[in-house]
């Protein structure tokens, strides 16, 4: 007879929101934890890797961290230094490029000298200067010079670059995804407004890797849970896969956005100004990201990846995004409510436990507050 090891914790998947779990789990309750990841590497979609040609990249798209919350950016704190850096966008309008979120920079971009300023007075007298508006809100608004931008921007920034990411426009999806990236009455070209932002110095892998590196921890990589679930015993399951496959598609799949990422080299210097170039127009993907941006990082060449969005085929693709419709919520909810029936010993956690289009960030202070609950069990 072979003796199992029994591990108080049991965490499937080792990205940020599992990752974190088990750390504090194993730190602040001194639990011994298992983590096991089907993937060959820690830090789940966050996870990035140097190429062939030496350049830091991110291998399922670019990540920047940012956040509001002094605990996460402690907490983090402890396992990294930051890179100070700041996120600057552009959108690809035709031959133009305007800094994102459009704003009264991206105004003067594709309005001429008086018309722009007539636009920006409106715009400040109906909002306040420095607000942000969502495109959907600012489409309400029956000024005609404001009727007039958002009319441009909805058409020429966020309906083509919307169906391509969701397969939808921006109307058919819930209105906090449009609103992720607002229209900013100001000039400020930074992509996020957050207190805290920055790239961890020696990369999200190794962010994760430390987070992970505790006695009390051990790490099954290259190991999908439900092929060893019957061969290891824990007394708690957090459980970040996605939920539906941990309920076998009992009411259907839920549905997720994939991507397929192309990553380029090229000799030579920058290709472009800022980091990401979003491509709302003809092109087949959505974003062009060049990777030394982030880091600063000196090479004799750069790489830039490409995304190209599709739907998530469950065994085939990876799932990156859950899609904020009604449908899919309604669907989720019911895993949600079965997931309260079947015990107390398993919690889902995370983006795709939880089917949340979550930031960094908010995966870490879901985790936190995961091991709060359970330390009360
Ligand atoms: P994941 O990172 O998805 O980790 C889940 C892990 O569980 C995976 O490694 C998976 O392999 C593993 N797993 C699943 N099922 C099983 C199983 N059955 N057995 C074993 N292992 C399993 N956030 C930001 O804050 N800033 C950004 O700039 C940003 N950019 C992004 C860009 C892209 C293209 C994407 C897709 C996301 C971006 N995010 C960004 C969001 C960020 O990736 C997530 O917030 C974060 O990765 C969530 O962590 P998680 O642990 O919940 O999920
Ligand atoms: N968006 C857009 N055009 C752009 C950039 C963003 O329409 O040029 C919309 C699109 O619907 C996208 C959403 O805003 O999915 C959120 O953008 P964000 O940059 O937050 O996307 P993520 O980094 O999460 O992929």
């Amino acid at each position: 007879m072979t003796t199992r090891t029994e591990y108080d914790l049991v965490v499937v998947g080792a990205g940020f929101a599992g990752s974190v779990v088990a750390e504090r789990a194993a730190q602040r309750l001194g639990w011994r934890v298992l983590v096991v990841e089907q993937r060959d590497h820690v830090g789940g979609n966050a996870a990035d890797m140097i190429d062939a040609n030496g350049v830091l990249v991110h291998r399922y798209g670019p990540h920047i961290f940012h956040t509001n919350s002094d605990a996460v950016w402690r907490y983090l704190g402890r396992f990294t230094k930051w890179l100070p850096y700041r996120h600057r966008v552009q959108a690809s309008l035709g031959n133009t490029l305007v800094p994102l979120p459009f704003n009264l920079n991206s105004i003067s971009r594709v309005f001429p000298l008086h018309r722009a300023r007539e636009i920006s007075e409106a715009l400040v007298s109906e909002y306040g200067a420095g607000a942000e508006i969502s495109i959907l809100r600012l489409r309400d608004n029956p000024n005609h010079a404001i009727r007039r931008l958002s009319t441009l921007i909805y058409e020429q920034v966020y309906l083509g670059y919307t169906r391509k990411q969701w397969g939808l426009s921006p109307d058919e999806l819930d209105p906090s995804v449009t609103a992720r990236v607002p229209v900013r009455i100001g000039k400020n070209d930074e992509y996020f407004t957050d207190r805290f932002q920055g790239i961890p110095t020696d990369g999200y892998s190794a962010l994760i890797e430390r987070i992970l590196a505790h006695d009390n921890i051990n790490l099954m990589l290259g190991t999908d849970y439900h092929d060893i679930s019957p061969t290891i015993r824990g007394r708690l399951l957090v459980y970040t896969g996605t939920i539906d496959r941990f309920f076998d598609f009992r009411f259907g799949e839920l549905p997720y956005r994939t991507l397929r990422i192309d990553f380029k080299h090229t000799r030579g210097p920058l290709l472009q100004s800022v980091a990401v170039v979003t491509h709302p127009g003809h092109a087949e993907y959505t974003r062009s990201t060049e990777y030394r941006h982030f880091t600063g990082q000196s090479a004799g060449g750069t790489t830039l990846s490409y995304e190209y969005p599709g739907p998530h085929l469950p065994g085939e693709t990876t799932p990156y995004y859950p899609i904020p419709v009604p449908e899919s919520r309604n669907r989720y909810r019911k895993y949600r409510d079965i997931a309260k029936t079947i015990s107390n010993d398993v919690t889902f956690c995370g983006r795709l436990g939880r089917y949340q289009y979550l930031n960094m960030d908010q995966a870490v202070a879901q985790a936190l507050a995961t091991v709060s609950r359970l330390a009360r069990t």
